[in-house]
């Protein structure tokens, strides 16, 4: 593993994709509105006007409160022209927008004394709303609840009967996609499955960081079955008073059985569901009593209802084992941030609905963009889009996409951008790893080596996992340090001693314990046969000095064969580590028939299903 330094872990905000995702029921409601007359060049309609100032092409509103009509500039075919909009009584919802996109807005002087009050409640309306709306938005930040309803005091969950989200729509996640689909055949024809007796799975957790696509893949399930999306967030509960969180979800397992065929989404499931009687205190009572109706609807609703319940949550590690039962969400997806291949796909899916300069090649910016995650990428391209309009640009080019990375970038505070050098300093790291996994045959064959970015690690390279618990030979306790100290050995042996960094702090740390472990607990040095690292017990300074000698003679020794096998095998760390700067990742089984072909030899394993636990 090579880890960074820098990182600091940070909640990824998601606000503005809520406030997105609330613009279109709004908007739906106001294309209902009364309209100038169609099809006039000069006019627009409320919804038009929306739609103008979205594409980021209205740069000043004007309007006159007596007569509702707004003078809007608007950008045309690289001109500037002004058109009439009518507006409605409360244009509460347009003043927000012009807000938000910064677009230039007034009020007509007018001698009428109507006006100025018409002005005045505009006004106090304006502030009023801008203070509710920005309540609203920083309590659904935080609560990460999935759209705004106005008028209603709190959503309680929310029903689509269709989300329109289709596979097609999410990429960069093949095999969730492959994994999932057999949902989308159980929610279409569950008699395919009842009549032959087999028990239709209830729930599905899907695992992975934030922005990855699990809200999307839901969606896209529910899309591809046909069938409505109930959605709620765990995060909602935490806040609520005793009781509500579990009527509400009565009440959303109620109104699913009554819908089923039907998928429920619950995001951000750790909120409700981490392990009982550990974290917070406040909101703990809710939370449990949440917790326990969502196992006990879980439990009472047949298998074979129709109903399939999906879970998101971006650590698995702290869901209560309950939760995790056979019967309950039994079955779990992971959804990996994309490599290459699927940053360029999920680019082409964000890239339909904009304009782009021909000249721009969507390969390199998938290239430029290592660790993005889908919704970082649907960002760069949106932010891009902006730009492009603020530049009165008819297309997207690479000026914008330059920009617009770097204006993501600096929103993604915390997470680790790749490039360059670092990139390729990383990928022999993992290589160093993983090349000596294979040719130390007392480790545990590589599963899996990737310079994408996962927590604290910017690459990180996974053994298999290992069958027989307990006992470990002293050989093998030996070649868990050699491949441990692989990454560093990689490092000095291409660039040199002089470039190594500070990457390798979390392979150092392990292989110490791993080494003081064999010196002062197993005897397996020349000091003989003697537990010494006993906290309790002092030990003279003389025998702490004995320990560190003989823990520092084993990683030497580990670390020259480290350096050794990797120098005589350098041409081959070449060929690995420029294939994974190109793909990001590279399994284990190719690995090795990577290897096998270079050397001649032949030593055929073949990985088993389940990945594994992180090595180094
Ligand atoms: P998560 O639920 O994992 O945090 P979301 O599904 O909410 O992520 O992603 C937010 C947005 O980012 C999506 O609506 C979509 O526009 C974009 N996005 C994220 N992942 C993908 C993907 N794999 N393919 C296409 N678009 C994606
Ligand atoms: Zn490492
Ligand atoms: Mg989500």
């Amino acid at each position: 593993m090579r880890n960074s330094s820098q990182v600091k872990s940070k909640p990824f905000s998601k606000s503005l994709w809520q406030l997105a995702a609330g613009l279109p029921i709004v908007l739906g409601v106001i294309w209902g509105s009364p309209v100038l007359a169609k099809n006039d060049p000069n006019t627009l309609t409320y919804g038009e006007l929306f739609k103008e100032v979205d594409r980021g092409v209205v740069s000043k509103v004007e309007l006159d409160p007596v007569t509702k009509i707004a003078k809007v500039t608007v950008m045309e075919n690289n001109k500037l022209r002004i058109k009439e909009a009518v507006l409605l009584d409360d244009n509460a919802e347009l003043y927000n927008k012009l807000n938000n996109k910064g677009v230039e807005f007034g009020v007509q002087k007018s001698a009428d004394k109507n006006a100025i009050f018409g002005l005045l409640g505009n006004i106090l309306l304006l502030v009023f709303v801008i203070t509710v709306l920005s309540a609203v938005i920083r309590r659904s930040g935080n609560a990460g609840g999935q759209a705004m309803s106005f008028g209603k005091s709190r959503a309680r969950f929310q029903m689509q009967a269709k989300t329109g989200v289709m596979f097609d729509d999410v990429a960069g996640i093949e095999e969730a996609k492959e994994e999932l689909q057999e949902v989308v055949t159980f929610l279409q024809e569950p008699e395919r499955f009842t009549s032959v007796g087999a028990k239709i799975p209830k729930g599905v957790l899907l695992v992975g960081s934030p922005g990855t696509g699990k809200t999307l893949m839901a969606k896209a399930i529910a899309g591809e079955a046909g069938v409505p999306f109930f959605s709620i967030s765990g995060s909602e509960f935490v806040e609520m008073f005793v009781g509500v969180g579990a009527s509400r979800v009565r009440d959303l397992f109620k109104k699913a059985k009554e819908n089923a065929p039907c998928l429920v989404f619950i995001d951000e499931i750790d909120a409700v569901g981490r392990q009982r009687g550990v974290g917070m205190g406040g909101g703990n009572d809710e939370r449990e009593q949440t917790l326990n109706q969502l196992l006990t609807e879980m439990d009472g609703f047949e298998g074979n209802n129709g109903v399939i319940v999906i879970a998101a949550t971006n650590r698995a590690d702290v869901l209560d084992a309950a939760l995790l039962r056979p019967g309950r969400f039994d079955r779990q997806v992971q959804v990996d941030p994309p490599d290459y291949k699927g940053r360029l796909a999920i680019l082409r899916i964000h890239i339909r609905d904009k304009k782009v300069d021909p000249e721009l090649s969507l390969e390199s910016v998938a290239r430029r963009t290592t660790g993005f995650t889908g919704a970082d990428l649907a960002n760069l391209l949106n932010e891009a889009a902006i730009f492009a309009a603020r530049r009165h640009k008819q297309a997207i080019s690479i000026s914008e996409i330059d920009d617009a990375i770097d204006r993501v970038i600096v929103g993604m505070e915390g997470k680790v951008v790749m490039d360059g050098k670092f990139k390729r300093m990383t990928a022999y790291h993992e290589i160093g790893h993983a090349l000596l996994m294979t040719l130390i045959k007392e480790h545990e064959p590589v599963q899996k080596v990737t310079v994408l970015p996962r927590g604290q690690a910017v690459g990180i390279t996974w053994s298999m996992p290992n069958e027989e618990h307990g006992l470990e030979s002293r050989a093998k306790l030996l070649a868990m340090i050699t491949v441990s100290l692989g990454g560093r050995a990689a490092e000095e042996v291409v660039f040199g001693k002089d470039e190594i960094d500070s990457g390798a702090s979390n392979d150092i740390q392990r292989l110490t314990r791993i080494a003081r472990g064999m010196v002062a607990q197993l005897g397996m040095s020349d000091l003989g046969l003697v537990a010494m690292d006993n906290e309790h017990q002092e030990y003279s300074e003389a025998i702490a000095a004995q320990i560190d000698r003989e823990v520092r003679k084993i990683v030497k020794d580990c670390h020259q064969q480290a350096v050794d096998l990797l120098q005589e095998h350098r041409w081959l760390m070449d060929i690995l580590a420029e294939m994974l700067i190109d793909r990001e990742t590279i399994d284990g089984d190719e690995f090795r028939r990577i290897v096998d072909r270079e050397t001649g030899r032949n030593e055929v394993i073949v990985s088993k299903q389940k990945p594994a636990l992180a090595g180094s």
